[in-house]
């Protein structure tokens, strides 16, 4: 007897793309070393905590210090108190309801969309925007639901469905039947949107199809444009399709804290091989409570404080910020001929190389000539070949500088 592995691991490309990127800069830096480097690759905010969420977070952990009013072990779901919040501010505001056992409270959106997968079949086929959140395709991968990955840089058996300048971002329906879609809206790694009409067209192909949509919504407080919608169920019918995720990582600087949430609603079922109906929602519920014990009880209450009136006016301030970044970003490059996309209703730039540059040669001309680190778009998948992502998580001061550096190169 030996010890097997699941050799589904061995298939996985190794996360080639941010260990390159730092390789790359290392290298510049040891035969530059007083170069200013400005870094517009950072996927991670840079602000700190509101001050509404601090108050909240340390009064929490206050009342875990004392004996009369210590937590142990919470739902596994998430408190009411924040599920409560959750629905009013988060859906009621747009004329959805939810009931609070259709809401499951988490550590994280990364955590949720990757386990998601485990609830469904092995034989499903799935869907996946090309570029992607590589979250999606890799916990595929893991469970054995691709083959290997081919020579173009796709895995066997997995659906890519392109999305770049030519189809204006907009995915196209899979050209062969699918089963399970993920869609990114706002978009990671582009910065794209869905209007309402083109989100009902997948609604629409997962109704007729008996297909299921699992919508990432974590960049939705970025939002800007009237007919971009800020949850999947705004579209009618989207509640008997389709399953949404929210994190409070890029709304309110929670990435180091750690809060979630997913929304499987009742309506929404799955079919047995016998072709039997079974509701999701149970499943997904099973699957947390043996799993997962829950959210600590002062990031639920540092959460909950993200919705108060001074929470809301604090972290509207910090989105503004990162957006008036976007804005610097996306005219300043417009400006000087590159065509860009995003920015808008995203935090995240994908510029497009100029004279057809592959995005490595683009990365290390910025690099090089303006001391500016970008994210090659090729490392989020073959169609983001020839792009590169910007972030307006720097500074403004830094935003504006690398903007005047890139502004005096000759394309
Ligand atoms: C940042 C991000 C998330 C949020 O993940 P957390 O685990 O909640 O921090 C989810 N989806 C995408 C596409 C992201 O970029």
């Amino acid at each position: 007897m030996v010890v097997k592995i699941n050799e589904n691991y061995l298939k996985l490309k190794s996360s080639y793309l941010f260990v390159e990127v730092a390789r790359r800069e290392a290298e510049f830096i040891k035969e530059n070393p007083d170069a200013d480097i400005i870094k517009m690759g950072i996927g991670d905010v840079t602000k700190p905590l509101v001050p509404a969420v601090v108050e909240a977070f340390s009064k929490a952990v206050d009342e875990m210090g004392d004996a009369d009013t210590f937590m142990g072990y919470g739902p596994e779901q998430g408190y009411e108190f924040l599920a409560k919040a959750i629905i009013e501010n988060d859906y009621n505001k747009y004329g959805i309801d939810l009931d609070t056992s259709e809401v499951f409270i988490s550590d994280g959106a990364k955590c949720d969309t990757g386990n998601i997968q485990e609830i469904f079949g092995i034989d499903n086929k799935i869907a996946v925007t090309d570029p992607v959140y590589t979250v999606y395709v890799d916990t595929n991968v893991m469970a054995g639901r691709t083959g290997e990955m081919q020579d173009d840089g796709m895995y066997e058996g997995l659906t890519y469905i392109k999305c770049n300048a030519e189809n204006g971002f907009v995915p196209e329906l899979p050209s062969e039947p699918v089963d399970i879609i993920y869609l990114c809206y706002p978009n990671n790694p582009t910065g794209t949107t869905l209007s309402r009409d083109q989100l009902k067209v997948f609604v629409d192909y997962a109704k007729e199809n008996k297909a299921l949509i699992l919508f990432d919504a974590a960049y939705e407080v970025f939002i800007s444009e009237d007919d971009v919608p800020h949850s999947i169920y705004e579209i009618e019918g989207a509640k008997e399709v389709a399953i949404e995720f929210k994190s409070f990582s890029k709304t309110a600087g929670f990435t180091g804290t750690r809060c979630a949430y997913t929304v499987v609603p009742k309506e929404l079922v799955g079919y047995t091989e016998d072709g039997e109906e079974v509701q999701i929602n149970p499943l997904w519920n099973r699957r947390q409570t043996t799993k997962f014990n829950g959210a600590s009880y002062p990031v639920q209450r540092a959460a909950e404080a993200t919705y108060s009136a001074e929470g809301q006016k604090q972290i509207k301030e910090v989105v503004d910020y990162y957006m008036a970044n976007a804005k610097i970003i996306r005219e300043s490059l417009s400006d000087i001929g590159l065509e860009v996309y995003g920015g808008v209703s995203s935090p995240y730039i994908w510029v497009k190389t100029p004279n057809d540059m592959d995005s490595w040669a683009f990365f290390d001309l910025l690099l090089n000539e303006a001391n500016v680190i970008g994210t090659p778009g090729s490392g989020f998948g073959p169609s983001g070949e020839g792009y590169l992502r910007l972030t307006a998580f720097n500074t403004l001061e830094n935003t504006k500088e690398a903007m005047d550096r890139i502004s005096k190169l000759e394309f």
